[in-house]
């Protein structure tokens, strides 16, 4: 049984209890974010934990503990339930007030809700996956304005997997304006004539900490590479696609909406990228 974090207790997973007036259950009032782990370690711990505090931000919730403390609390879970390969997921919310109402909770009187847990990924490097390449297919994106704070709000993500599931495929590129924002839970990228191709950063999309990790390691590797948006019909005539996320590091996609994306197996851009990315992420991991 794991051992999870709880506003301050380390407990066993069934011991650890949230009210059910908390906001998080109530009104998905809350944010959270999936660090990675690899041999034991945090990969891009500092990008995560600035993204928290810039989506506490935004929402104006205060960050419930100090750099250190976050870093603690993770390597504490990481260790105890001895995690080589997987992530830790930290979820905060605006607390229970004690009763529901649309209102705000004062946050000198109701503390924001803490959970940490981890999630143990054996084989997440060489997964199945990474090697073949996965399927997707494109589905309206309806969520709200803001996909750049990254909410707990998670409903049509979860939907529209289950459209991919229900097609026979593995994810969904989600679809406004004619453009892709994004993947259900990961940046999405097309490869043409050498370019990597992936929309710029606005409220549209989720500021991924492995997209900025990556861009910045194509950079230095002199690649060639366009931030703007793109239809489905650019990425079926595109000669690659892949997806970027914490859990999925960088994956290649060989299908979207039945179409297969060059010869329809992972290229070489993608795969580069990944082995990149895995090299020069251990440097930095703690
Ligand atoms: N977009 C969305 C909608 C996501 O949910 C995620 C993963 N949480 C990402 C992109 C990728 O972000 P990251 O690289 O920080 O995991």
């Amino acid at each position: 049984m794991r051992t999870v974090y709880l506003n301050g207790d380390y407990l066993p997973e069934n011991e650890a209890m949230v009210s059910i007036f908390d906001r998080g259950f109530l009104m998905a009032d809350g944010v959270y974010e999936v660090t990675s782990v690899l041999d034991g370690k945090l990969i891009d711990f500092a990008g995560h934990m600035a993204r928290l505090k810039r989506s506490l931000g935004e929402l104006d919730m205060i960050n419930p503990l100090g750099d250190a403390e976050w870093l603690d609390i993770h390597r504490q879970l990481v260790r105890v339930n001895e995690v080589q390969s997987g992530g830790v997921y930290l979820q905060v919310t605006r607390g229970a007030p004690g009763d529901r109402d649309f209102v705000f909770p004062d946050p000198e009187t109701t503390p924001a809700t803490v959970v940490l847990f981890t999630q143990s990924k054996p084989g997440l490097i060489d997964s199945a996956q990474a090697k073949t390449g996965i399927k997707v297919i494109s589905v309206d994106d309806i969520r709200w304005g803001r996909r750049d704070i990254k909410t707990v709000q998670l409903l049509y993500p979860s939907m529209a997997k289950m459209m991919a599931k229900a097609a026979g495929c593995d994810d969904a590129w989600l679809v406004e304006d004619g453009f892709v924002t994004e993947g259900s839970s990961n940046n999405a990228y097309i490869v043409k004539d050498g370019r990597i191709i992936t929309r710029d950063l606005s409220n549209d999309i989720l500021h991924g900490i492995t997209r900025a990790a990556v861009l910045r390691f194509a950079r230095e590797a002199q690649m060639d590479i366009e931030e703007r948006p793109f239809t489905i019909d650019e990425a079926q005539a595109a000669d690659e696609a892949f997806i970027t996320s914490a859990t999925m590091f960088v994956t290649p996609v060989v299908e979207i909406d039945g179409a297969k994306i060059g010869t329809g197996t992972p290229g070489t851009v993608a795969p580069r990228l990944r082995e990149i990315y895995f090299e020069e992420s251990r440097k930095t991991a703690i």
